[in-house]
């Protein structure tokens, strides 16, 4: 009989984690050897122990190198490719191969920099994990960050998927043939794709809900170069004038009547040609939120889906809260649910922070059976916003929006211009 080993680990960085499996017969023990001696593990009394923390070296991926020069192993790559990611001197953890929460990951990577912060930075950073530990005590925590998501979403064979918007299989008719992008492909999302979405539901948000949320975005798309399907878009205002990306510069040509030139130019009025409907704006932010949703939630949310794909209203919407600062700058859409475990029901059930260059918005996901309140009050999500710790010192910049008005309006944008003294 022949011997078939199987070992799994999880390696847990401050920015990344790999699964590793070692699984086979007899080379399968090479392989294993191999990840020992690059974790400088021996072999002692019939047992091998792995440290729990370890610090990035130099000569871990030396050794792999030489491992590679000998004998390609495929299989290294990976963990190549995470411990070149992290900087020398800087640690990472060697764990069981349970799948971490959301929640329990952030911690770690909480006390990893901890490990690698300074004392000064560390005072800060306990405060933090104690508030974060608060908030994981209320809100189960699920966070989508594209560059970490590259597998899709939901059932992957198409005669078992059930639309998670309209509720149609293909037996009944619906057809899954496109890619559903969870967060629209014009915000730069290429990975984050939802399985589960039909093709009717998908050119119904593609085509009516989630331009007007780009299009709201339009200016800063332009100014950070964000590419979309068709590249970063340009636009043609309406007050006689051009926003355009030309390599790495953002151009915007304006009709000199549009500006005083005798003194220094101080504000410039943007108008652009797609008018935007509000409403439609607060739905792409629901959709984008429950597409990465986990499935068992869903249930509670029914309400929240009639409203959202078919226009049924259950009362008035909250506002949005959006704040805009230049030091929380994402490249890309980060989607963080906050989940309530509990029956308080002072605290909305579901909210969403979605983060997307130096944006924030702040959402309620309305109407959840588990919400016995609308939240429609100005105060309403105060006692929320103080349990996160990366938001509530920023409560003043907080701004209220109403985003309920379902009527396509002009949108213009003001640039104010503020010169810097060298
Ligand atoms: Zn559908």
């Amino acid at each position: 009989m022949v011997n078939k080993y199987k070992l799994s680990f999880r390696l847990l960085s401050e920015k990344s984690e790999i699964l590793i499996v070692i699984e086979g017969q007899s080379f399968a023990l090479d392989y294993f050897l191999q990840f020992c001696g690059i974790f400088g593990c021996s072999v002692e009394n019939q047992s091998i122990k792995f440290q729990h923390v370890y610090k990035r070296t130099h000569e871990m991926i030396k050794k792999i190198d030489l491992i590679l020069k000998d004998n390609n192993t495929k299989k290294l790559y990976p963990l190549r490719k995470f411990l070149i990611d992290i900087e020398p001197g800087k640690h990472f953890l060697f764990m069981p191969e349970k799948e971490l929460s959301d929640s329990e990951k952030l911690i770690l990577q909480l006390d990893l920099k901890i490990m690698d912060g300074t004392s000064i930075e560390n005072e800060k950073l306990k405060l933090v994990r104690k508030d974060v530990i608060a908030l994981t005590n209320i809100y189960e925590l699920n966070i989508i960050h594209p560059q970490e998501h590259l597998s899709s979403l939901g059932e992957r064979v198409k005669s078992k998927r059930k639309c998670i918007y309209c509720g149609q299989t293909e037996a009944m008719g619906a057809t899954f043939h496109q890619k559903a992008h969870a967060i629209s492909e014009a915000l730069g999302n290429k990975h984050v794709i939802q399985n589960e979405e039909c093709d009717a539901c998908n050119n119904y948000f593609g085509k009516n809900i989630e331009p007007c949320f780009a299009n709201n975005l339009s200016a800063f798309r332009v100014i950070y170069g964000v590419s979309g399907s068709n590249g970063v878009p340009h636009y043609k205002l309406k007050n006689k004038g051009n926003l355009e990306r030309q390599g790495e510069a953002t151009v915007i040509q304006v009709c000199s009547e549009n500006i005083n030139t005798q003194s220094t130019l101080e504000s410039l009025k943007l108008c652009f040609g797609p008018k935007i409907n509000p409403l439609n704006i607060y739905k792409s932010l629901v959709k984008f939120a429950y597409g990465v949703l986990p499935p068992k939630y869903r249930c509670d949310l029914i309400r929240t889906v009639k409203w959202l794909r078919y226009g049924e209203s259950f009362g008035k919407l909250p506002q949005i809260r959006t704040l805009l600062n230049n030091k929380m700058f994402q490249s890309e859409p980060i989607i963080t649910n906050y989940i309530r475990k509990d029956n308080n029901y002072e605290l909305p059930f579901i909210v969403s922070e979605f983060k997307f260059l130096m944006l924030t918005f702040i959402t309620i996901i309305p109407y959840s059976v588990k919400d016995n309140n609308l939240f429609i009050n100005d105060n309403d999500l105060d006692k929320f916003i103080d349990l996160l710790p990366h938001i509530k010192s920023l409560k003043s910049n907080i701004r209220l929006r109403d985003y309920s008005r379902d009527a396509f309006v002009n949108y213009e944008l003001n640039l104010n211009f503020k010169q810097v003294e060298k």
